[in-house]
C-alpha cells in the first residue's frame, strides 16, 4: 500500500533533474542568461538608505507637514522590504535626527559636513548603492509626481534610477516624469550606484492626501524595493562607468539695447521660463554694469508679473552687495533666501539656473558666485552646495 506514493516520488525527483540538466544545458547554449534565472534574490547586497534632511533640518514643508517625517517614515518601510528580501541594510538616520556639528546649524561647510556624514557611513560600510529619500514641495499646487535623480556622469546611477523611477510611474499612471541627472551634492559624492528619489509632491492636494496614508506608502516602498531588484538582475555584474553623453546646454541670449529677459520657473517645475521687461529709449543700454546686475536681481526678487509663471526667490531677500570681477559676478543674498525656501531639490535647482541665467544674459557677466549673508559654500535648500562659480553653460541642472 505504502510503495506506490514513493515511486511516484521517484519519478517526480527523476523528472526534475531532467529539467534541470536542460535548463543547464540551455544556459551553455547561450539560450538563456544566468541573470534571469539565478539571481532573483539580494542576497548580501549592503543598501544605504538615506532619509534626507532630520532634526534641525525639516526639509520641505506644506502646512505642517514636514518632508523628515514622511522620508524618515518611508525609508523605515523600504527597510523592512529589502530586509525580507535578503539585503543589509543601514539607515543613515532611524529617528529625527541631522548631522549638523554642534553650533553649525548654518552657514560655510555646515550642510557640507552634514551631507558627508551621510554619504561616508555608505562609503565605509562598502554600500552596494546609495538610496536617498526625499519629498517635494513646489507654490504651484497642481505640480505632483514622483522623480528619481542621478548623477550625470553615473552610467550605473543612471540605470538604477531609470528602473526605480519606472516602478514608481507604475503607481501614477499619468506620470510622465523620466529620471533626471541632478546635480546634486549627496549623488556627487557617493562612491557607489546612488538616486535620490523625490516621493511626492506635499504641496499637491492629492499626493498629499497619498502620502498621508500607510497603504501608499508602503507601495511606495515596494515600488523602489523592486526597482532596486531589478538593478541587480538586469546587471548582475554591474553597470560599466562611463558618462552618459549629455546635450551641451545653450546659455541665454544676451540682453538687447532695449530690454533684457527675466528667468522665472515654469508652473509644472520643469525648467526656466522667461518674462521679457523692456526699458524705454534704450535706458537700459546706458545703464552701467553694477546698474544692470542690480536692476536685474531686483526684478527677479519682485517675481514675475504673470500669474502664469512661479517665483524663484523670496519676496523677502535683500541684496547686501553685488560685486563684479573679471566678468565673473559675486552676489551676496541675506538668509532670506535660504530661510524663506520651503521646496525640494528641483525647486533649488531651478532657484540657482534662475539667477545665473537672469545675471549672464548680461553683456559683460560670465559667471555668478552666490554668497549668503557674506559666506560662500553654503545653500539654499540643503541639496547643492554653492562653493563654486556658475556659468549657464557649465551649470546643466535640469
Ligand atoms: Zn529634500
Amino acid at each position: 500500500m505504502f510503495q506506490r506514493p514513493i515511486i511516484v516520488l521517484v519519478r517526480k525527483t527523476w523528472s526534475l533533474g531532467v529539467l534541470i540538466a536542460l535548463l543547464i544545458l540551455l544556459i551553455g547554449a547561450g539560450s538563456l542568461s544566468l541573470a534571469s534565472v539565478f539571481s532573483n534574490d539580494l542576497q548580501n547586497k549592503v543598501i544605504v538608505i538615506d532619509p534626507g534632511h532630520g532634526g534641525a533640518d525639516p526639509g520641505a514643508q506644506n502646512s505642517g507637514l514636514k518632508e523628515k517625517d514622511i522620508n524618515l517614515d518611508i525609508s523605515l518601510r523600504l527597510r523592512k522590504v529589502l530586509e525580507s528580501k535578503g539585503c543589509k541594510v543601514i539607515l543613515t538616520r532611524e529617528v529625527d535626527k541631522d548631522f549638523f556639528l554642534p553650533g553649525f546649524v548654518r552657514g560655510r561647510m555646515a550642510k557640507r559636513a552634514e551631507l558627508n556624514q551621510r554619504t561616508e557611513l555608505a562609503t565605509q560600510n562598502n554600500a552596494d548603492l546609495f538610496i536617498s529619500v526625499h519629498t517635494n514641495s513646489y507654490p504651484q499646487r497642481n505640480t505632483y509626481g514622483m522623480e528619481t535623480y542621478y548623477h550625470l556622469k553615473s552610467s550605473p546611477g543612471k540605470a538604477l534610477a531609470e528602473l526605480i523611477q519606472e516602478q514608481l510611474t507604475q503607481l501614477q499612471s499619468d506620470n510622465k516624469r523620466k529620471a533626471k541627472a541632478g546635480d546634486y551634492y549627496l549623488i556627487n559624492q557617493s562612491k557607489m550606484p546612488a538616486v535620490i528619489i523625490e516621493v511626492g509632491f506635499i504641496s499637491n492636494p492629492r499626493e498629499r492626501k497619498l502620502l498621508m496614508s500607510d497603504e501608499y506608502r508602503d507601495s511606495v516602498a515596494v515600488a523602489v524595493s523592486t526597482g532596486i531588484e531589478r538593478y541587480f538582475n538586469t546587471y548582475p555584474m554591474g553597470v560599466r562607468e562611463s558618462a552618459p553623453m549629455v546635450a551641451q546646454q545653450e546659455g541665454p541670449p544676451s540682453a538687447s539695447n532695449d530690454s533684457y529677459k527675466l528667468y522665472f520657473s515654469s508652473d509644472n517645475l520643469d525648467g526656466l521660463v522667461s518674462e521679457e521687461h523692456k526699458l524705454s529709449s534704450s535706458v537700459w543700454a546706458k545703464l552701467g554694469l553694477s546698474k544692470k546686475t542690480n536692476l536685474v536681481l531686483a526684478e527677479l526678487i519682485q517675481g514675475p508679473r504673470s500669474g502664469t509663471l512661479t517665483p524663484t526667490l523670496s519676496p523677502k531677500t535683500k541684496i547686501l552687495s553685488i560685486t563684479i570681477q573679471d566678468s565673473i559676478a559675486t552676489i551676496d543674498f541675506s538668509g532670506d533666501i535660504r530661510d524663506d525656501f520651503h521646496g525640494g531639490a528641483l525647486e533649488e535647482d531651478i532657484t540657482i539656473q534662475s539667477i545665473v541665467w537672469s545675471m549672464t544674459q548680461i553683456p559683460g557677466i560670465s559667471g555668478v558666485r552666490i554668497l549668503i549673508n557674506g559666506e560662500f559654500g553654503d545653500s539654499i535648500g540643503g541639496n547643492i552646495l554653492l562653493d563654486r562659480t556658475f556659468t549657464s553653460k557649465s551649470y546643466y541642472g535640469v
